[in-house]
């Protein structure tokens, strides 16, 4: 049906402390919106993991401050030259549209931007002894120092750059080494930016990758003793057996959401439907923080409905690399098939479809259901893609208590000028954040982001509270 997505099949190396190891048993990355192999990477080999981690750990990095700096800084310079080349590797290896890994390029420009900065800035602080009568006329002061041992990440294949880059850049401006296991569904990306950091300068004892079977190499990488701390964003049933195996290792666990956008009457509605629609379908709808509830008062649910669907229906999805496509595929035919098992199900429960529910392969159209109820599958649990399910309802107690009803809480978007709603829902919303008239998924790549409950332990992301997550704290003192 298309010209053959490549010419050639790209047969991609491990990253081992720089050098470029490959394997005879490999596994293939398929370009989802045709179903072609686009390129092998290698399955490493226990022995090969060992070697990262004991590389990792063996290595001291002498980096200043102005070295990591600069590392940082001419990365995202090579980055930004690049940003075409990245952009079609991720269309290719996540079937996400051009604009939506256009856009994954230039976040990624803005993590390197913010990780090299504050590489620059210390953040020890300093304590007089003397506030007490028990007190002395000392100080102690702190210290932020990188682990003794290695950190290992482990990435979900969504943001096959940013994912990767959010763990990647703060521990080189903390100056760790780091083994990154990369999602094998879209492995190519982060090959691509341990390359950029290479050639940037960094040493390259500070960064592997290692691809290949979790099933047969993610144990080594959550209990060897060359690990001190393991970063993981990716489901809940991974996150949860990670929690479980890796023990007595730091743990960060970026885990599922199941992000409400909850409107209120006072709403400006053709702003909230703008937000619905954008947080719903944007990357495929494959965000953690996609807005994947709607929750809608039922005096301006039938409005709001009526523009969600026009802007849903005006939507251009199809092939990938059409630069005038809005979305492209989710990530296989296998999670489309998902989708639209789950939306039947709720169809069959009572709920009205008033658009989409489409599939071919795993091209799965934008979709709208109408009174959904809480209790349905489609929003109890993660709709990891472009569905927007409205959910109806009469008070901010009952919009409160529907969105704290799963089990998530990652992200949350609330539309309303009323002061006392918008407290309310700061106040008694379980989950990470809030953000008032902007979808669920709004940051910037240093504030502190992360979720509670099964979307998380409560410990952020973001480069700065991960570059605080990657260090140790001594604290020394001294007689002046
Ligand atoms: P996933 O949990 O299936 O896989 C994530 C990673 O875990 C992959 O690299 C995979 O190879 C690895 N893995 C598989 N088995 C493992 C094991 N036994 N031990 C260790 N690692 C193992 O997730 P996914 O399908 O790639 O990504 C989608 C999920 O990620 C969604 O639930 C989404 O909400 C979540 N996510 C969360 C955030 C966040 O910041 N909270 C961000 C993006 C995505």
């Amino acid at each position: 049906m298309n010209a053959p997505a490549v010419e050639a099949i790209r047969r991609e190396s491990l990253r081992i402390a720089g050098e470029k190891v490959h394997r005879d048993r490999v596994i293939e990355v398929t370009y989802p919106f045709t179903g072609e192999v686009i390129a092998t990477v290698p399955k490493a080999t226990i022995d090969d993991v060992r070697r990262a981690l004991r590389i990792a750990r063996e290595f001291k990095s002498s980096l200043t401050r102005h070295d990591r700096y600069r590392i940082l800084m001419r990365a995202g310079e090579l980055v930004a030259q690049r940003k075409d080349e990245i952009s079609r590797t991720i269309t290719l290896e996540s079937g996400l549209s051009r604009k939506d890994s256009l856009y994954e390029v230039g976040r990624a420009s803005d993590v390197l931007l913010f990780a090299a900065n504050q590489a620059l800035v210390d953040d020890g602080q300093i304590f007089s002894c003397d506030l007490t009568p028990h007190g002395k006329s000392r100080k102690v002061y702190t210290l932020k120092e990188p682990l003794l041992g290695a950190i290992v990440a482990i990435t979900p294949f969504n943001h096959p750059l940013n994912q990767v880059i959010h763990k990647v850049a703060p521990a080189v401006a903390t100056n760790n080494r780091i083994v990154l296991k990369p999602s094998e569904k879209t492995p190519l990306a982060a090959l691509i930016l341990a390359d950029i950091l290479y050639e940037a300068g960094l040493p390259p004892e500070m960064l592997s990758v290692v691809t290949g079977d979790p099933a047969e190499i993610a144990d080594e990488l959550l209990t060897s003793d060359d690990v001190d701390l393991v970063t993981f964003t990716g489901g809940v049933a991974i996150g949860k057996h990670i929690a479980a195996r890796a023990v007595y290792k730091r743990q960060i666990l970026e885990l599922g959401g199941n992000d409400p956008l909850i409107v209120m009457e006072d709403a400006d509605i053709e702003e909230a439907a703008t937000l619905a629609a954008a947080g719903s379908y944007k990357n495929s709808g494959q965000r953690c923080t996609a807005v994947k509830r709607m929750l809608v008062h039922e005096s301006v649910a039938d409005q709001f409905t009526e523009l969600l669907l026009e802007k849903t229906l005006a939507l251009k999805y199809g092939d990938p690399m059409d630069e005038s496509m809005d979305m492209g595929t989710v990530i296989d035919e296998a999670a489309a098939k998902h989708f639209e098992a789950v939306v039947n199900e709720a169809i069959a429960q009572g709920a009205r479809l008033l658009a989409g529910n489409v599939r071919v392969g795993a091209l799965y159209s934008p979709t709208v259901l109408d009174r959904v109820d809480p209790d349905m599958r489609v929003v109890r649990q993660e709709t990891f893609g472009p569905v927007s399910p409205i959910i109806r309802f009469g008070s901010i107690d009952e919009a409160i208590r529907i969105s704290n009803g799963t089990a998530y809480g990652l992200s949350s978007a609330v539309c309303t000028n009323r002061l006392d709603y918008i407290t309310r829902f700061v106040r008694e919303l379980h989950v990470g954040t809030v953000n008032v008239r902007e979808v669920p998924g709004y940051r910037l790549e240093m504030t502190p982001f992360g979720g509670i409950k099964d979307s998380g332990l409560g410990y952020k992301e973001g480069v700065l509270e991960a570059m605080k997550s990657f260090c140790n704290t001594k604290t020394y003192s001294l007689p002046w």
